[in-house]
């Protein structure tokens, strides 16, 4: 396996560099036969820019598009597969409803109509808290808006969730509670001007590998560069690195506040950004309470480096080593699941914050605490535009009532349609629908009849036959393990069959047009929601003519007004310019605006020039979070628990779950295209040789993984890369047996609603 992985990176590396090669592997295709047209990758939310050719209804080549302002001509192996992929046999097109154990074909006209009448019964029987929408990081910002709108305005229910919840919950919580609102400050030109790199429970080679390579290559150019690594893996960034810190999986908070600890002590702190724009807080008696500096360096004197260590299983000098090169800025953090898929995910994104805010490595070049996103569009999709159930577009809440109102009038709502609580989160939605008190279920653009953690509650929930089962209509483009349990399946089209927006991990919104159009009948969901919308305005269960678009591009133009005033400001971006433009990040208030590099930044934040944030005492380059309580940051001191479930005697292992550079997610797409495939051409379980030994396992030996939830049997893969103690395995793979969300646990952050995919205890058996 390891050989031919290795020849297929190697193969695709060169595909990724030269750009073209995917052109040529085509062949026969002739450059001046197809149109080459710019758009952004279906994939991860790095957001790389592509140029696609095409001809007639045919995708025949991609490449990295050279002008790309920040990605500039880079991709990796899974967008080179894309026009393969779009144009995969098993496409769906066809409108598919349930009989018995099957499906049957079923016109455009009566699936509608059928999907109409399920929702307003439910609406009628039951009242609007009946049905519920699951969404997508993956689906255009325009659906995602529009069916917020419809559910949350025209409905009356705040039952709005999205596999976001998934991924990036905890750092929408953690920039929220730090900074007043969510998205990152900073912005990907960072990378050329940091001089340490503190990656954190981020395999950023093999899930963001164009970050990765342009982290390398800024090592390369300047030669003076840190990059400290913090994750119980030695996945392939460790390769990299100066210093490794290897908790305990779920004991990784003593070890940044023993960092803060340490810059503390040691004098690396900036006393006058402190004073100028942070608070520190923390929590009493369930409220938050205002506390001094003094205080919170009182705080971390528990967790000196000894005795961080002790808590977390880092070695001391590892820790000091660590936050000596974190001081040597300008540093820029990334992060992704390893921080956010936990019970303690907003802790551990305020923990990231505060090393930055402490040592004022933030809002200057090279300085940031940058969350990276999983999925293309869970920013400007899901989190910008309030499609979860607690909150409104555009860094509005449902429990604020002005918001709300803000929202009904933009909207055309009547007036208290929005409800001031939140709906049901994602994990406690697939509970409710087993109980039969949702009724009636949208899933658009995901999976999560394998994407769901303590998965046998979720697939029960949509597909046990029982009496009064609830309606699971599922929008999808291929055949997944959601659409076997669905009672109606409706083709959609995929990218580069429907035009829209994604918004990327650096706040850049990007233009992606239709360049074929979709097989059969599949449609667009945007078509979709418009037409089941009017269906149930018709049926009295949705007020007459709220649904007032006639096409994709006047959504737009509302989200644009809902974002002005708001500190996600992007009035500027006219579907025009995003057309011709390789994207623009938000605040771009004005149509003549270049956007913002970094926010919160005079200088380089519009918002601190004009408007309701203006300030003109400020000096160019310094900060104003102006989106904070009182304008300023705020340092938590927050507890360093761990994990909900950590290994005990019983389930003696700790399993955390992730991803390959070959596959994405629950496989759906990369699973088309056999060269991906060839690198693992089944599911793994990675366990280090010296527990590998205690086991009485070796490599390609099937080992069942039992947890208090369930059991999946997947083939070993000894490999010194998990801490002792710990396996890994990655969640594409969608065969039975290695379904392995059926032994992770559902246990979730409390405040970000995130479930804990990284940590649960296990026990393993040679089967
Ligand atoms: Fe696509 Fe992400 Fe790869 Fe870029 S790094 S090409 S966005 S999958």
């Amino acid at each position: 396996m390891e050989a031919s992985r290795r020849e297929f990176i190697k193969a695709s590396a060169v595909a990724t560099v030269a750009g073209v090669a995917c052109a040529k592997a085509a062949g026969r295709e002739q450059e001046d036969e197809v149109t080459w047209t710019k758009t952004v990758c279906r994939f991860c939310g790095t957001g790389c820019g592509v140029q696609v050719a095409h001809r007639g209804d045919r995708l025949v080549a991609l490449r990295g598009d050279m002008e790309h302002p920040t990605t500039k001509g880079l991709v990796c192996a899974k967008a080179l597969f894309l026009p393969k992929i779009v144009h995969s046999p098993d496409r769906l097109t066809t409108p598919m409803v349930r009989k018995g154990d099957g499906f049957e074909p079923i016109s455009w006209d009566s699936a509608l109509d059928l999907m109409a009448d399920k929702f307003a019964e439910a609406i009628r029987a039951h009242g609007p808290d009946s049905v519920a929408y699951y969404g997508s990081g993956q689906a255009l910002s325009e659906e995602s808006y529009m069916a917020n709108r419809l559910f949350k305005g025209g409905i009356g229910t705040n039952n709005v969730e999205g596999n976001p919840r998934l991924c990036m919950a905890s750092a929408v919580g953690g920039y929220v509670s730090t900074f007043g609102k969510d998205e990152p400050m900073g912005c990907y030109d960072d990378i050329w001007e940091a001089r340490t790199f503190f990656l954190v429970g981020s395999n950023t080679a093999e899930c963001h590998p164009v970050i990765f390579d342009q982290i390398l290559a800024a090592k390369q150019m300047k030669r003076n560069i840190n990059i400290i690594v913090l994750d119980p893996r030695r996945s392939p960034v460790v390769s990299a690195a100066h210093v490794h810190l290897n908790p305990i999986p779920g004991f990784d908070l003593p070890v940044l506040h023993s960092m803060a600890h340490c810059l503390i002590r040691d004098g690396k702190y900036d006393r006058d950004f402190i004073e100028k724009n942070v608070q520190f807080k923390t929590v009493q008696d369930g409220q938050p309470a205002s506390v001094s500096f003094e205080d919170y360096v009182k705080f971390l004197d528990d967790f000196e480096p000894q005795r961080a260590s002790r808590l977390s299983g880092v070695p001391a000098e590892a820790i000091e080593q660590a936050a000596a090169l974190f001081a040597m800025g300008p540093t820029m953090s990334f992060w992704t699941m390893g921080l956010n898929q936990r019970t303690t995910g907003v802790w551990a994104n305020n923990l990231m914050h505060n090393l930055h805010l402490i040592t004022g490595n933030i809002c200057k070049p090279g300085a940031t605490s940058f969350s990276l996103t999983g999925q293309p569009n869970a920013c400007g999709g899901v989190r910008d535009t309030g499609s979860l159930c607690h909150i409104l577009p555009y860094g509005r809440v449902v429990a604020n009532a002005d918001h709300r109102e803000q929202m009904e009038k933009l909207w055309g709502a009547k007036p208290g349609t929005i409800k001031p609580t939140p709906g049901l989160n994602t994990i406690e939605l697939f509970k409710a629908l087993g109980r039969d008190e949702i009724q009636a279920l949208l899933v658009l653009c995901t999976n999560p009849g394998q994407s769901i953690p303590n998965l046998h509650v979720a697939r029960d929930a949509m597909g046990k036959p029982r009496a009064n089962k609830p309606f699971v209509c599922v929008l999808d483009a291929y055949p997944t393990r959601t659409t076997e349990l669905a009672d109606l399946v409706l083709p959609a089209a995929m990218w580069s069959e429907k035009s829209g927006v994604f918004g990327m991990s650096e706040r850049r919104y990007q233009y992606q047009p239709v360049m074929k159009n979709a097989p059969g009948g599949a449609r667009p969901d945007i078509d979709i929601l418009f037409e089941f919308a009017r269906r149930l305005e018709s049926r009295g269960v949705v007020p007459k003519g709220y649904t007032k678009f006639t096409d994709v591009d006047e959504v737009w133009d509302e989200m644009r007004h809902a974002s002005e005033g708001t500190p996600y400001d992007f009035m500027g971006m006219t579907r025009d310019r995003l057309k011709v433009e390789r994207g623009l990040r938000w605040p771009c208030p004005t149509e003549d605006s270049p956007g913002t590099a970094r926010r919160f930044t005079k200088g380089e934040d519009p918002l601190l020039d004009t408007g309701h944030y203006a300030d003109h005492t400020l000096q160019q380059g310094e900060a104003k979070f102006y989106a904070a309580p009182d304008n300023k940051a705020i340092v938590w001191l927050r507890p360093a628990k761990g994990p909900a479930e950590p290994a005990d005697d019983e389930y003696p292992w700790v399993l955390s779950t992730g991803r390959v550079l070959e596959q994405w997610h629950t496989g759906t797409m990369t699973m088309k295209a056999e060269e991906l495939r060839r690198a693992y051409p089944a599911c793994f379980m990675e366990i280090n040789p010296r527990d590998a030994q205690k086991l009485g396992v070796r490599s390609g030996d099937p080992v069942r993984i039992t947890s208090r939830r369930g059991e999946a049997t997947i083939a070993a893969r000894v490999v010194d890369i998990p801490r002792d103690g710990m396996v890994f395995v990655p969640w594409h793979w969608a065969d039975e047996a290695s379904l392995i969300n059926y032994v992770t646990i559902d246990a979730y952050d409390p405040g970000s609603k995130q479930p804990e995919f990284k940590i649960c205890a296990v026990k393993l058996a040679k089967a």
